[in-house]
């Protein structure tokens, strides 16, 4: 099966099951010009679950890909639960009208995703990866010292962001 998405395209019938044979260290690289070791595109695992930051359970955006040596994670939109908009509507003296989904929109209206860090409200993280025992997310960060990061402010920005670091990371 193959899913496209814009000139992505996945083949899921290369990540599930033995990802650890199929991505043997010999089998998973590939050698491009002056001995530089890559990940082809083709071969990253795009995992579904957020790869970092405590509140990303919170995050309506994430990307979490594994490139090879590293896993390359954004974040974004970070959208607090009920009872957390209530206190920080309040404790910005905004006054939110309705009840359920119609609180909910006038709450995006007036307030919108918060930032994840300073003057971000979506981030971009690299780690060095490990084998994890999930067949969900097969690699996870193997500490949290990130290697590389970025942040953004646009959707778009975040997606083509998280695009240029895994191609710089392939490897
Ligand atoms: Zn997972």
């Amino acid at each position: 099966m193959l899913i496209r998405w814009g000139k992505i395209a996945l083949r899921m019938e290369k990540i599930p099951q033995t990802v650890t044979s199929r991505f043997s260290h010999q089998g998973k690289m590939q050698r491009l010009g002056k001995k530089e070791l890559r990940m082809e595109r083709n071969k990253w695992i795009w995992m579904p679950h957020p790869g970092h930051l405590i509140v990303s359970r919170d995050c309506r955006f994430h990307l979490n890909t594994y490139v090879g040596k590293y896993i390359v994670s954004t974040v974004g939109e970070y959208l607090p639960d009920y009872q957390v908009r209530e206190i920080l509507a309040e404790s910005r003296d905004i006054i939110l009208e309705g009840k359920g989904d119609n609180r909910l929109a006038d709450y995006m209206k007036k307030v919108g995703y918060e930032e994840i860090g300073s003057g971000r409200k979506y981030e971009t993280m690299v780690f060095a990866s490990r084998k994890s025992d999930d067949k969900c997310c097969p690699y996870v960060a193997k500490d949290w010292i990130e290697v590389d990061s970025d942040g953004y402010n646009d959707v778009d920005e975040a997606m083509i962001g998280h695009y240029k670091m895994c191609n710089k990371w392939a490897k």
